[in-house]
């Protein structure tokens, strides 16, 4: 089971990849942990990426498919990987696809996680956060007892930046517009699934499960 998670923020593709992980019993790499993870243990490739981040440049492509490459080419991945914030362009996903085609694997799924935008904006706008201590409730599903303040301390609730509607469009659309061209590369080779991401967390879970018995059926036949 070689995955890749994809989904907007909010989703819950976070949660969902840690189910998965403790499901499965496989690896669960979400890319800028395995990035800093590299860099912490110096390795060569943890070590070229600092430099690229020390100067405040992005990490090349190549570098992060060879820190990438590099867990999953090992012991703890030999069953398989959930792999979560890379790819995000279509290039990334070609040198991936070419890395691990050089190491004898392939991707077996990519699993899109779809929330319509209306719902991240419900989801993250509704989010009040306390001033203070940075306790987090929200409007809907959690709210305080008294109307903005917080349960815990008694400070006042604000509205977090990134939780502003405006903002959270504003990452949508950068969202959009670098993972719908991998949507397409993916579906073109008929790996992509959607996944509803608006029911409950465990539905969400149990659609993945659905879908995950489906790959690994079409992946017995195919041999
Ligand atoms: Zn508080």
């Amino acid at each position: 089971m070689n995955l890749v998670l994809l989904g907007p923020p909010g989703s819950g593709k976070g949660t969902q990849g840690e189910r998965l992980r403790d499901d499965l019993d496989l690896p669960y790499y979400a890319t800028g942990d395995i990035l800093r993870a590299a860099v912490r243990d110096e390795t060569e490739l943890g070590r070229t990426a600092k430099e690229y981040m020390d100067r405040g440049d992005l990490v090349p492509d190549d570098v992060i498919v060879g820190v990438i490459a590099e867990r999953i080419d090992s012991a703890e991945a030999a069953d398989g990987f959930i792999l979560d914030g890379f790819p995000r362009t279509v290039p990334q996903a070609e040198a991936l696809d070419a890395k691990l085609a050089e190491l004898g694997r392939a991707l077996t799924g990519v699993l899109l996680i779809d929330v319509s935008d209306d719902e991240v904006v419900r989801r993250l706008g509704g989010r009040r956060t306390c001033e203070e201590n940075g306790h987090v409730f929200h409007v809907e599903f959690n709210p305080p007892e008294r109307e903005g303040v917080c349960d815990i301390d008694g400070s006042p609730l604000i509205v977090r930046d990134d939780d502003k509607p405006e903002v959270i469009r504003n990452r949508l659309t950068t969202y959009h517009g670098k993972t719908e061209p991998l949507v397409g590369h993916y579906d073109r080779l008929s790996l992509l699934r959607r996944i509803d991401g608006v029911a409950s967390p465990d539905e969400v879970a149990d659609a993945i499960s659905r879908t995950l018995a489906t790959l690994r059926m079409e992946a017995d036949e195919a041999v």
